[in-house]
Order: C-alpha cells, then sequence, then structure tokens
C-alpha cells in the first residue's frame, strides 16, 4: 500500500507523454500534482511531432495523455510557459512545491555546425520542429502564421527518424498534389501506408513521369549506423552487426517506399551563399573509424533549393536553469538533478534526449518511482526494486547516492497550499481554464 502523499505538492513542467505519466503516478498516490503547459493542448511531440499521418498512435497517446491529466489529484495549467509566464527560481524556491519535475521535452533545433548559419534561417535554411509543426497543422489551418514550403531536390541535414520524417514529408506530399493535377486522389496516409509506388503502380504511373526531383539526406555516418534501431545495453559485437544489418534494411524499405535518397559520409562543412541566400551545402567526406566520425580531405558541393536541419532537438533554455552548451547543466545525467535546485527532477526527452515515446514515458515513469515517489516518502517501500528500474534505464551508478542523500520531503503548511491554490486559480482566470474537459472543447481538437 502507498503512502499517504496527500500533503504534498508537486509541479510538472510540461503536459505531454513524460509529464502526463508523473503526473498520473504521483496523483495515484495522493500527492497534489499541477501540470504546467506552454501550449493550450498538453500533447507536445505527439501533436507537433510525429507527422500527422500516425493517425492511429498520435489518437491513442492522445487519449493517454488526457486520461491521465484528467486523473484526480491533477491540476492542469494550460497556456502558461515557465520562464516566461512563471519565474522558475519563484516556481521551485517560493510557491511551496516540495518537487518540481522538468518535463518539457527538446523544443530548440540544434543549430546546423558551420560558422554564419543562423543568418540564413528563412532565407534558404529552414529547421524541422517549424517545417513539422507547420506540415502538421496545414490541413486543419488552426495556425495560420505557421507555413512550409515543399522544395523539389531539397536538402535534408540529418540520418535520424525525425530527417526521415522530413523527407517522406516531400515526396509523400509532392506525389499527392502532382497526382491531384492528373486527376487522381489520394493522401498522405494512404500514400504513407500502402508506399508511393504501390499507388503510382495502381494507376499505371512510373515515378519518374510524375517529374519531382527527391529529396536527400546528407548524413556523417554510414547507412548502417542510422539511429532508427537502437542496440541493447551490452550487445556484443555479434548482435550489434545484427542491428547494423537490422537499421540498413529498415532505412533500404523505407527509401524505396518513400523514394527519396540518402548520401551517407558527409559532413557540412561550409555554406555556398548566392546573391545573399543560402543556395547550398559544402560537404566534407567522413569515414569512420572505431565508431568515430574521421573527416577526410575530400569536399563537394550541393546546391538546392531549400537546406532543412533536422540534427537533432536540444531542450529550450529556461532563464534560471544553468546550461553547459546546448543542453541543461544536470550534475546527474539520469534523474537530470540540478545544482542549487535540490528538489528538482527530470524526465522524458530533456534528459534522456531519446525520442521516442516508449522512451519518454518509460524514463518518466522510472524517474518518478525510484527517485521522486522515494523523495516524497509515497513509495511502494520497495526502495531495491525502484532501483532496479531506474538501473534499467542505465542509471546505475547515481541512483544509489542520489536516494542517500534524500530525506523525506517537508510538505507545505496549510497556509502555504492554501496560497499556491490561489497563485494557480489566478493563472487560470489569465487563460479562461474552468475544467479539462471545458477547456478541451474551448481550445478543439488537435490536429
Ligand atoms: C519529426 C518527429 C517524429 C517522431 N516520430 C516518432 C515516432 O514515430 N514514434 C515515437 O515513438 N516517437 C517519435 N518521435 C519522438 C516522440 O514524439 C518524443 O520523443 C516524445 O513524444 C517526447 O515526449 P516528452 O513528454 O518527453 O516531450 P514532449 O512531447 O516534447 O513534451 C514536452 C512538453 O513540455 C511543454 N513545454 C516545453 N517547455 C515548457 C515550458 N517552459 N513551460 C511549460 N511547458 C513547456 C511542451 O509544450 C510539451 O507539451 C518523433 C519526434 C519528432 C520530432
Amino acid at each position: 500500500m502507498a503512502n499517504d502523499g496527500s500533503g504534498h505538492f508537486v509541479a510538472v513542467i510540461g503536459g505531454a507523454t513524460a509529464g502526463a505519466e508523473v503526473a498520473s503516478r504521483l496523483a495515484d498516490k495522493g500527492v497534489n500534482v499541477f501540470v504546467f503547459e506552454q501550449n493550450a493542448r498538453p500533447y507536445g511531440k505527439i501533436e507537433d511531432g510525429l507527422p500527422r499521418w500516425h493517425v492511429a498512435l498520435r489518437n491513442k497517446e492522445y487519449g493517454v495523455i488526457d486520461e491521465k491529466l484528467q486523473k484526480e489529484g491533477v491540476t492542469f495549467v494550460p497556456s502558461t510557459k515557465i520562464g516566461e509566464d512563471v519565474d522558475f527560481k519563484e516556481l521551485v524556491e517560493d510557491w511551496g512545491f516540495s518537487a518540481v519535475v522538468l518535463a518539457n521535452g527538446a523544443w530548440r533545433d540544434r543549430p546546423v555546425p558551420v560558422d554564419g548559419a543562423e543568418e540564413y534561417v528563412g532565407n534558404g535554411l529552414v529547421y524541422q520542429n517549424p517545417f513539422v509543426i507547420a506540415f502538421n497543422h496545414h490541413e486543419k489551418g488552426d495556425m495560420p502564421g505557421a507555413t512550409y514550403e515543399l522544395h523539389d531536390g531539397a536538402i535534408i541535414l540529418g540520418g535520424g527518424l525525425a530527417s526521415i520524417d522530413v523527407a517522406k514529408i516531400h515526396t509523400l506530399q509532392r506525389t499527392v498534389e502532382v497526382l491531384r493535377e492528373r486527376g487522381i486522389e489520394t493522401d498522405v496516409e494512404e500514400l504513407e501506408i500502402k508506399g508511393i509506388p504501390r499507388i503510382l503502380e495502381k494507376h499505371g504511373l512510373e515515378w519518374d513521369e510524375l517529374g519531382i526531383t527527391p529529396p536527400t539526406i546528407y548524413y556523417r555516418r554510414r547507412i548502417e549506423d542510422m539511429p532508427v534501431m537502437s542496440a541493447p545495453p551490452g550487445a556484443d559485437e555479434a548482435r550489434l552487426k545484427k542491428v547494423e544489418q537490422g537499421r540498413a534494411r529498415m532505412v533500404g524499405k523505407s527509401t524505396s517506399k518513400y523514394l527519396f535518397n540518402i548520401e551517407p559520409l558527409s559532413a557540412p562543412d561550409g555554406l555556398i551563399v548566392e546573391d545573399g541566400r543560402l543556395a547550398g551545402i559544402v560537404f566534407r567526406r567522413t569515414k569512420i573509424e572505431n565508431g568515430r566520425v574521421v573527416k577526410q580531405d575530400e569536399t563537394y558541393e550541393v546546391r538546392g533549393p531549400a537546406i532543412i536541419s533536422s540534427i537533432g532537438s536540444i531542450p529550450e533554455a529556461i532563464p534560471g536553469i544553468g546550461m553547459n552548451g546546448e543542453l541543461f547543466d544536470f550534475k546527474d545525467w539520469d534523474i537530470g538533478r540540478l545544482d542549487g535546485f535540490p528538489t528538482v527532477f527530470s524526465v522524458g526527452n530533456v534528459v534522456t534526449g531519446k525520442g521516442n515515446i516508449v522512451a519518454s514515458r518509460k524514463h518518466a515513469s522510472a524517474v518518478s518511482e525510484a527517485a521522486i515517489e522515494a523523495y516524497l516518502g509515497v513509495g511502494e517501500g520497495d526502495r531495491d526494486a525502484a532501483i532496479g528500474a531506474l538501473t534499467a534505464q542505465g542509471a546505475e551508478e547515481t541512483v544509489g547516492d542520489v536516494l542517500d542523500a534524500l530525506g523525506d520531503a517537508a510538505p507545505p503548511s496549510d497556509h502555504a497550499a492554501q496560497a499556491l491554490r490561489e497563485r494557480v486559480g489566478k493563472l487560470h482566470e489569465n487563460v479562461g481554464f474552468t475544467h479539462y474537459a471545458g477547456w478541451k472543447q474551448k481550445v478543439g481538437d488537435p490536429c
């Protein structure tokens, strides 16, 4: 039986996969959880990352998040950005929360690693996050400011799953457009499920007849290194080889179904600027030695109508949180502890950097069980099992130390709890929120 955690108040920053998971787990243990979300809807990368053809997966995950955020004990605080609408340090130190959980994901694109590239954003250079967000919302038209353009022969910098999605957006959507011009109706969902060649075959058409120049993904490693499948921790040589073969098979299936190109062993090394616009990239050939990327002497130039960078997402800075380069300056990379903020924990993408739903949810659940619930004194009491869960996340080195250092958190006094509820009430008033179901209706369905 869990302890009664009803005296504790916990703030969660970010209401999507990881945030909703922690909120739900803590609420089940009687903790009062307040989930601060910058957007009106809480779905994070489910709505604004996964391309819109993932209809079934997106709907399922929307349902999972809704259910968790509507639990008794969870209070949703939408359209409230921590670091802008509420100061982070104040939230942690003055509001009376026993713990604050960062579940804010990774919303900033990693900058192109070539000097001067940032000058050309919107002028030849596009980043993946705004591109996918605009693509997802385009049909629904609920984000009029967000626009995206498709360019035949686009240059995509990347190599991970997200860069494959960017390439697919190009070939799928362009195929829809060209077929429509020929009086053939289809959509990206159908094309994504069946693959472009099968649909073309049905209409007696060949890809070359469509006149679409596909995009190319330029990747600095080999195709068999593309992180579309990960190796289990401690995998031996034979297992790693199998994973590499699996990756090559997966990528090959994707390029033949969606007809984009990949140029491996190519790292961006310089900019080609023509008439003040980014017109192409100078690539440097690489080779892989003992798993490391080694730059070679050979360079080559590629010109294209647009360069879309999809080389990873990093957390958006929150004033008050120290940075270490592109990342939060965590003193502990397993459960995202920050120097000077002993009551702060972190879950999901913001700390794992692993870009998938299952990894975010598992990490959130493991950190909640092994660290946050232990800290609040609301866990099941089986400390070894909790540590086991975190160890499975690769956190064996630090979890013991962290837990030893933690005492039971003190819940706020009745007076402080009342003041906290009033502060949240003010935020609700500002945005016109009364309850979750009503708010959902007010802000409309996700795209
Ligand atoms: C193009 C693309 C395709 C993908 N495809 C897949 C796929 O097919 N399968 C899969 O499993 N995964 C996929 N992923 C990855 C997956 O979507 C994410 O890894 C996962 O959803 C991350 O969940 P999270 O809760 O950790 O973070 P997020 O979903 O990023 O949630 C963070 C939340 O915090 C909020 N937030 C951020 N900052 C603040 C702040 N300062 N104050 C308040 N709120 C804040 C955000 O609005 C957001 O709601 C894809 C990602 C991308 C980009």
